[in-house]
């Protein structure tokens, strides 16, 4: 029974950094599929700044894609719009990592371990943003032609987009659940990531939109007696990393300071 279960708690792994635009980036504040004869969507916004930012929901729903492709999984659940992998196998490397609901009643969520945070516009790409000579605030219009695919009545449109060079702070939570399972996560992650760099975020990737790369990437660990006050956090990996570099010294971080974390009592 699912109330019987002890799930310890060890603590938390934090992946931050900065995502930063390769080319011009529309992140849509609806969907994203209705790139041809659709709206002309403005970008995401912080209803309180009025910065352009990336939702935490669309880097999170992109890397999870990527992950049911490279883990070569079936896409058995219809979501608006389009299909994606979704299981009740708690081993299944996407499901624990990103979550699953529960569809039959005998059936469990599998909680995901990863949040990935809004990724805000960082200082320094407010004060450029700022200047930049553009009608809109913050943002750049491009117009698109775009095929009307019933009448094919060809039809400039706007599109808003974040301009090439802006930069955004991201950050990734990773829930220290499962040591045989964590070195092999935290691997898939960085893979998605890197396939991601070389994919697009948002709408119009087929016109070269949404190239990014993650830069200055710091690894964070905070065992459980950080939270209780015992102890500090321990950085991993400082600011400079590369996504590449950070790959290939996960296997060493792991043994050295995140594997004994598992076996302090939970
Ligand atoms: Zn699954």
């Amino acid at each position: 029974m699912a109330g019987n279960k002890k799930k310890p708690f060890y603590g938390k792994l934090i992946l931050s950094g900065t995502v930063r635009c390769e080319t011009g980036l529309h992140v849509g504040a609806s969907s994203d599929i209705m790139e041809i004869g659709g709206l002309d969507n403005p970008v995401m916004r912080d209803p309180f700044t009025g910065y352009p930012y990336i939702p935490g929901s669309s880097l999170k729903g992109k890397l999870r894609s990527i992950a049911e492709r490279i883990q070569g999984k079936q896409f058995n659940r219809s979501i608006r719009p389009g299909f994606r992998h979704e299981c009740s196998e708690r081993q299944c490397a996407v499901c624990r990592l990103f979550g699953s609901t529960a569809k039959e009643k005998d059936e469990e969520n599998i909680p995901s371990r990863l949040r990935v945070r809004d990724a805000f516009l960082a200082s320094q790409s407010v004060e450029w943003l700022r200047g930049i000579d553009t009608p809109l605030s913050f943002t750049e219009l491009k117009y698109e032609n775009t095929l009307d695919r019933v009448t094919c009545h060809a039809d400039p449109r706007p599109v808003e987009r974040i301009p090439a060079g802006a930069r955004f702070s991201y950050e990734i939570v990773y829930d220290l659940d499962d040591e045989e399972q964590c070195l092999e996560d935290l691997e898939n992650l960085l893979n998605c990531m890197a396939v991601l760099e070389d994919d697009y975020l948002g709408g119009h990737g087929s016109r070269g939109y949404g190239k990014i790369r993650f830069l200055n990437n710091r690894l964070t660990l905070r065992g459980k007696d950080y939270y209780l006050g015992k102890e500090g956090e321990k950085v991993l990996a400082k600011e400079e990393e590369s996504l590449p570099r950070l790959r290939e010294i996960l296997g060493e971080l792991y043994e050295r300071d995140i594997k004994p974390v598992f076996g302090r009592e939970g």
